[in-house]
């Protein structure tokens, strides 16, 4: 007998899908899986790319179409759209921390401090928490982070760029 899947079952299983660049978060809690349709036993999954740079989007669109699987559904579907763009301000506030903790800085909500920041949102130090870090490289192993040094503990550390 199969159980009846629910869009429920869907999204719980795709918080168990971690994000090939950083295992520490979920697709779910990156903010990519824009929709899930449930019908007559068919499952839609449709997700967002982070940065178009990133590699492994076919590692993303098997590890959704592996985790529905294993719902039980045959029948599933993954598509891609860029419409509307990744932002990092869907990045849920757990994840955030957890990327904290991960040793990468998280961008900061797009609203913070009220201001329209250009490419100059302040980046922390995720070790020490120094606002007082410079830039070394405009792209770091993927074209997803930035690389910086932490002048007050010396510690090279990686950010995201907000987009
Ligand atoms: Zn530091």
């Amino acid at each position: 007998m199969i159980r009846t899947v629910s869009a429920q079952h869907v999204w719980d299983a795709l918080k168990a899908v971690p994000d090939p660049e950083i295992p520490v978060v979920s697709i779910v809690d990156m903010g990519m899986v824009r929709d899930v349709v449930v019908e007559s036993g068919r499952v839609q999954v449709t997700f967002t790319p982070t940065f178009s740079g990133c590699p492994a989007l076919h590692v993303i669109r098997q590890s959704i179409e592996d985790a529905v699987q294993d719902l039980g559904v045959r029948d599933v579907e993954v598509l891609s759209t860029l419409t509307p763009p990744w932002t990092t301000d869907w990045i849920t506030p757990a994840a955030r921390e957890r990327l904290r903790e991960y040793g990468i800085a998280p961008p900061g909500p797009a609203d913070e401090g009220g201001l329209i920041q250009l490419d100059t949102e302040p980046v922390r130090c995720p070790r020490c928490g120094s606002l007082d870090v410079r830039l070394t490289a405009s792209f770091g192993p993927t074209l997803c982070k930035r690389l910086h040094v932490c002048n007050a503990c010396k510690e090279p550390f990686e950010s995201f760029k907000s987009v």
